[in-house]
């Protein structure tokens, strides 16, 4: 099964597209230099509704589903963004949701919507400086005070953490490392939250990605998301998209490899023919193909299931290390096949190589993706 081409679906191709040719292409190898994506492209974003996509209009949203979402990464890697790109200005994906199955109309006003509308900007802070894979054993505490609760702790690898507006965090409000987790937006300037430095990475150069502290941070019960002691459950829950998301990044990734390393093969020429014309190419860009066109099929075919809303952690979790494992194979032969080229700054295939890294490590390891599928086997 493949997600149904419908002609709004291929209207929502088109805008994408566009939208990268025109507002990222001439751009982006800046914003890699500079650490971060301007302000102005989540406002340009959201002004033709690429933004809102996956979210209702009734939060401030373009409508559509999971399926729009996974087209809309899908096309911005293919026309030539990045999964660095979709992590930067996409990470409201991972930021809002929560709220949005809250029905808080509270925190859909101040945070939801703007953030929609490309005025604020958004992060999810789960990952502790102790460690990330186990969620909850998380220890950044929150003890109530009043209406208050008093926030001690730290968080690290935050995607846009250097830009956000406001962190949706995930906390401990019983005693720390005792899984009892809330989830609380903490705005950026209040008193005893800081940024820390600017984390320097492999790859993702234009996503920013910071280390967050809070020191006796002071934050309104009303920016608590759904009742106390259910943050566990509501990050759980919305892990398959994140997961999802990362799967469609890896295999549009390998997609984009696949067509870049075909073009260059037809182009290049060793040994007075073109590398395309020796078998070992032609066989090796085939199985390239395969591997990303099966693992394309077997994400699409699990999300319409979570879309539809099947009960199916294990095949997300199995999409994601499909995906992740097609892309890796991918993005390596691609860079060969480029050969010292592939190497070069100036060379695309060089930023997905880097890019691709992160997939079977960030929204849970592949390691943990496995102990996943294990338990689904009854393991
Ligand atoms: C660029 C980037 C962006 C990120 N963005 C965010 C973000 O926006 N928000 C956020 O909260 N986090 C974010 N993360 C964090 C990411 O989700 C974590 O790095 C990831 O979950 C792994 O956690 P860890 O790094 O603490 O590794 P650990 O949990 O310390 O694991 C280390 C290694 O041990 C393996 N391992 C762990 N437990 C087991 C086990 N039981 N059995 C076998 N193997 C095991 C893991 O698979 C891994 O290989 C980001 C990370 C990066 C690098």
């Amino acid at each position: 099964m493949t997600i149904v081409d419908t002609p709004e679906r291929r209207q929502l191709r088109e805008l994408t597209r566009a939208f990268v040719t025109k507002e990222v292409l001439p751009y982006l190898d800046d914003w890699e230099r500079a650490g971060e994506v301007p302000r102005s492209l989540h406002e340009t974003a959201a002004k033709i509704g690429l933004l809102g996509i996956g979210f209702p209009e009734s939060v401030g949203g373009s409508g559509g589903d999971l399926l729009d979402s996974i087209l809309v990464t899908e096309e911005v890697i293919r026309s030539g963004g990045s999964s660095g790109l979709i992590a930067a200005l996409f990470t409201h994906g991972i930021a809002l949701p929560h709220m949005v199955a809250a029905c808080d109309d509270g925190l859909i006003g101040r945070y939801v919507r703007p953030t929609l509308a490309g005025t604020m900007i958004g992060a999810l802070a789960i990952t502790e400086p102790d460690g990330g894979s186990d969620v909850a054993g998380i220890r950044t505490c929150a003890r109530r005070d009043g209406d208050h609760y008093v926030v001690n702790g730290s968080k690290t690898y935050i995607t846009s953490g250097v830009r956000s507006d406001f962190v949706t965090t995930a906390v401990c409000t019983n005693f720390p490392g005792s899984g009892s987790l809330s989830l609380l937006v903490i705005e950026k300037g209040t008193p005893g939250f800081t940024v820390g430095r600017r984390l320097e990475k492999l790859g993702w150069h234009c996503s920013d990605t910071a280390e967050l502290s809070f020191v006796d941070v002071r934050v309104p019960v009303a920016n608590r998301i759904g009742p106390e002691d259910t943050g566990f459950l509501a990050i759980m829950q919305q892990f398959a998209t994140e997961r999802l998301s990362l799967a469609t990044q890896a295999y549009a990734t390998a997609q984009r490899c696949v067509e870049l390393a075909t073009r260059w093969c037809r182009d290049r020429s060793t040994f007075g023919r073109p590398l395309a014309s020796r078998q070992l190419v032609r066989h090796r860009l085939a199985e390239m193909h395969t591997r990303a066109e099966a693992a394309r099929v077997y994400v699409h075919d699990v999300a319409e299931r979570v879309a539809a809303g099947e009960p199916v952690v294990t095949e997300v979790a199995m999409a994601k290390n499909v995906a992740v494992a097609a892309c890796d194979f991918v993005v390596d032969a691609a860079l060969q096949l480029h050969g010292g080229f592939g190497y070069l700054r100036d060379a695309e295939v060089e930023r997905h190589y880097r890019d691709a890294r992160i997939l079977g490590i960030g929204g849970g390891t592949t390691e943990i993706m496995n102990e996943i599928i294990a338990k689904g086997m009854g393991l």
